[in-house]
């Protein structure tokens, strides 16, 4: 089902779904902190993690709480990372731009499902360069529950699936390959199987691009990283930004890219 929307209907319902983006972007903040410390981000009330005061509604009004308190617990006064912030900020901004991509249509759902997958598995990888498995289960589940309402032949279905399958397995082949070249692990599992999600998702053209631009986005978070902190950076999130931008504009994406070949 679509519902286009336009007008005063478009400005209301891009508000509405930028401050429920805000909302996500507060929860996958907290949930990928669980997840790394390796609690359940399902059960228990959120807390301060200097001092351990459970969080009250005023603490947890997304954006205008962080901006109110200046980015300061009201409890103990430390300092609430300037991450969550961005990561609401951001998470507004996917949402709104996802319903202007897709209308109101279940493959509005799904992309914005999955974006919040990317993102939540982006913060994971950046703090313990490990990829929740769950993640990826989710991704798939969504994919699948979707796929019926799209309007797609079985065709369409099974060329995405092959491309997981051929993504997936190209990446394993290279992999290994550098693997061996090296000497050290190059890419990890958790890599790999993102980008069988991603293939799932993006289809052959898309995927390709997505493989493209990660590279090109990991080489200069690693650059950059490594000038400011002499750290190493995973690639996660690297793959999930690429693939976060082919979901959104790989159509608008591929069609320039091609021009400027003149095909
Ligand atoms: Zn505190």
């Amino acid at each position: 089902m679509t519902i286009r929307v336009g007008g005063a209907f478009l400005a209301y319902c891009l508000t509405v779904a930028a401050l429920l983006g805000a909302v996500s972007g507060s929860f996958l903040t907290c949930a990928a902190g669980r997840i790394v410390a390796g609690r359940s981000f399902l059960t228990g009330r959120s807390r301060c993690d200097a001092c351990g005061h459970t969080l009250g509604v005023r603490d947890l009004v997304p954006v205008l709480s962080w901006l109110l308190l200046r980015g300061r617990c009201r409890y103990c006064g430390a300092k609430v990372p300037t991450r969550c912030l961005w990561t609401e900020l951001l998470c507004a901004a996917m949402a709104a731009l996802c319903l202007l991509r897709f209308d109101l249509t279940v493959l509005c759902l799904r992309n914005w499902l999955f974006l919040c997958c990317l993102l939540l598995l982006s913060l994971v990888d950046w703090d313990s360069f490990e990829i929740p498995d769950g993640c990826h289960v989710f991704s798939i589940v969504v994919w699948v529950a979707a796929a019926p309402f799209l309007g797609w032949l079985w065709r369409d279905a099974a060329m995405h699936v092959l491309c997981a399958f051929a993504c997936g397995g190209a990446l394993l082949g290279i992999s290994l390959a550098l693997d061996k070249l090296l000497g050290r692990d190059s890419l990890g599992g958790g890599d790999i199987k993102l980008f069988f999600v991603v293939g799932l998702y993006l289809g052959f053209v898309g995927t390709l691009f997505a493989v493209i631009l990660a590279c090109v986005l990991g080489l200069l978070l690693t650059v950059l990283r490594r000038a400011a902190r002499g750290e190493s950076v995973p690639f996660g999130p690297a793959i999930s930004a690429a693939a976060a931008v082919m979901l959104l504009y790989g159509d608008a994406l591929t069609g320039w890219y091609l021009t400027l070949l003149g095909l």
